[in-house]
């Protein structure tokens, strides 16, 4: 059985305040959860947040990864120094990345593999965009999103990754995908990985993300292939994130 994830990317959102007052709610709340349950805070909160969470039953990763492992390369962070703050998880690929900071496919398969020689747990964020999903283009695209990573990294790597799908019209805008349509593109997801190792694809954990909030996310993560999920502007309001885990567990 795959353990259900929820992680919360808090995007370039957070003080050291409001950081505070947020995590003491979420591990106060959280303790008796069965589901795994990560927030990955902008880098300068990384301490803080590692502190906050300590003896807690949340975990931490970071939002990007350089795919350098260190040296001339302003205004990155490599994937030792996310280790060295206790991040066991980082997103790679998140369709802001690729869209706003030019990461391609390439790009993104490197800094996978950054992640994972570092020791950390890369989610690789794959999805498409409205026009890609209107021109058919969906399956397509996803697959080769994923294809990108696989070939580079090989499919057993894939045993300590997660991977999310997080169709791009969604993500911040209030629309989420039916849970049918969710559910067909993590399926498409785990049976490419299964065309390469049945056993990878049985135990890879796939999170969907894209306007996940209270009201939807039990019948998202009701669906078979769907393992939990990444939460962006729920993960920023302590009930609705809460409310979110419970749905779950
Ligand atoms: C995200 O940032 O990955 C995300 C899914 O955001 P939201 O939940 O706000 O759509």
């Amino acid at each position: 059985m795959r353990r259900k994830l929820v992680a919360g990317n808090w995007k370039m959102h957070g003080a050291l305040k409001q950081n505070s007052a947020l995590l003491a709610q979420i591990t106060a709340e959280a303790s008796g959860l069965f589901c795994e349950v990560a927030v990955c805070p902008p880098y300068p909160y990384l301490a803080q947040v590692q502190s906050l969470i300590q003896g807690s039953v949340l975990t931490l990763g970071a939002q990007s990864v350089s795919e350098h492992p260190s040296g001339a390369f302003t205004g990155e962070v490599s994937a030792s120094m996310l280790a060295d703050f206790g991040c066991r998880y980082v997103l790679v690929g998140h369709s802001e990345r690729r869209a706003l900071f030019g990461e391609t496919d390439v790009v993104v398969a490197a800094k996978f593999e950054a992640a994972q020689k570092a020791g950390l747990v890369p989610i690789l964020c794959v999805g498409e965009t409205l026009g890609e999903r209107e021109a058919g283009d969906t399956g397509f695209v996803v697959a080769r999103q994923l294809s990108a990573v696989l070939d580079r990294v090989g499919v057993a790597a894939m045993v300590s990754a997660v991977v999310a799908y997080e169709p791009v019209w969604a993500i911040g805008t209030g629309v989420t995908a039916s849970p049918a349509q969710a559910q067909e593109v993590h399926a498409a997801i785990r049976a490419q990985v299964a065309a390469l190792d049945l056993g990878v694809a049985a135990g890879l954990r796939i999170l969907y993300g894209g306007s996940v909030k209270p009201r939807n996310a039990m019948e998202l993560f009701g669906q078979l292939d769907i393992d939990g999920g990444l939460i962006g502007g729920a993960a920023l309001v302590a009930d609705d994130f809460l409310a979110i885990c419970l749905a779950a567990n």
